[in-house]
């Protein structure tokens, strides 16, 4: 993984190696903390970067942090410029991961959230694809289960739950599987480590709802609305049982990350015939034109980088 020459880091973009914390951050010991994560897409027909819908991904992550007894006084469209401009200053023209983080940061020993320092990083790193096989995952439903709202709110992006997700992963990955699916405590299908799942079952396309502990994720909300006015299929938020899975005709999963990842097969069962079906083939090449600012109508989601420049060639 590349190395971002710059961070923002308190109130100000600074080179990366000065952006540092000392081993005893409270939110590196006790994971209180708060990130997000979005992509930008470099579109070299436009010579432009487009920030896939950062404004929602900045309301989401400063909800997070609320969660947290963080108040900030930045906005999403504070936080919008400043990665704008972060971006901009590292020149980047290829895809990008940004990561903000909200996080405790006194130096202290103490378990709790409140009378604590609260600071905002945010860096950019050049990134490709993530999950290994986009078109063709196989997934197991993993061991662990999903943390409860009454837990760890999974509906925030809170950094000590990440655990849950990272004992998912590697449970998976180590056995051979791409991804797993994660139970609720009740059975229901919830999420991947990190990423939102749908499945499709005669026609119709079925997630389960944001009260099955699941993250109330950007690229979830941006496939059902494509899902409906592009592709004109009937989508439903209701609990998933295990053996759907099983049973149904196509499965993907959505995720800044992930982005529409098509799993075909599942503990060794194939999906439907075993490779990506219609509609998960559609919606991906859709959601394709859309980030890369091919799509009109969908533009408000893009936030072009370099904006200055185009306006200033044209
Ligand atoms: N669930 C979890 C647990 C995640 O970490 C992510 C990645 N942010 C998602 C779902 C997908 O959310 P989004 O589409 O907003 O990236």
């Amino acid at each position: 993984m590349e190395i971002p020459k710059y961070a923002f880091f308190r109130g100000k973009i600074v080179p990366y190696s000065e952006a540092k914390v000392g081993v005893l951050t409270h939110a590196l010991n006790y994971g209180t903390a708060a990130f997000g994560g979005m992509r930008g897409y470099w579109n070299s027909d436009d010579e432009q970067l487009y920030l896939f819908r950062p404004q929602d991904h900045f309301r989401r992550f400063l909800n997070s942090a609320r969660m947290l007894l963080m108040n900030f006084d930045y906005t999403p469209e504070s936080l919008t410029d400043i990665t704008t401009e972060l971006l901009r200053t590292e020149g980047y023209r290829c895809n990008v991961y940004v990561r903000p983080l909200a996080f405790k940061s006194d130096e202290s020993i103490g378990v709790k959230l409140h009378d604590l320092t609260d600071e905002i990083s945010i860096v950019a790193i050049p990134f490709g694809s993530y999950v290994k096989n986009e078109t063709n995952a196989h997934v197991t439903i993993s061991s662990w289960r999903r943390v409860d709202d009454n837990m760890i709110p999974a509906r925030g992006k809170i950094s000590g739950a990440y655990a849950n997700s990272a004992f998912i992963k590697t449970d998976a990955v180590l056995a051979g599987f791409d991804e797993a699916l994660v139970l609720t405590q009740e059975g229901h299908i919830s999420e991947g480590s990190a990423m939102n799942v749908f499945m499709v079952r005669d026609g119709v396309v079925v997630t389960p709802p944001i009260t099955e502990n699941i993250l109330e994720g950007i690229t979830r909300r941006t496939a059902i609305e494509l899902l409906r006015l592009e592709l004109g299929v009937t989508v439903v938020e209701r609990p998933i049982d295990r053996t759907e899975v099983y049973l149904c005709d196509e499965f993907f999963m959505t995720g800044t990350a992930a982005q529409i990842t098509a799993v075909t097969r599942v503990d060794y069962r194939p999906i439907g015939n075993g490779v990506m079906g219609p509609i998960t083939s559609r919606l991906r090449q859709v959601f394709d034109e859309v980030v890369y600012g091919r799509k009109p109508q969908y533009q408000p989601w893009n936030v072009p980088v370099y904006k200055e420049v185009t306006e200033a060639a044209a």
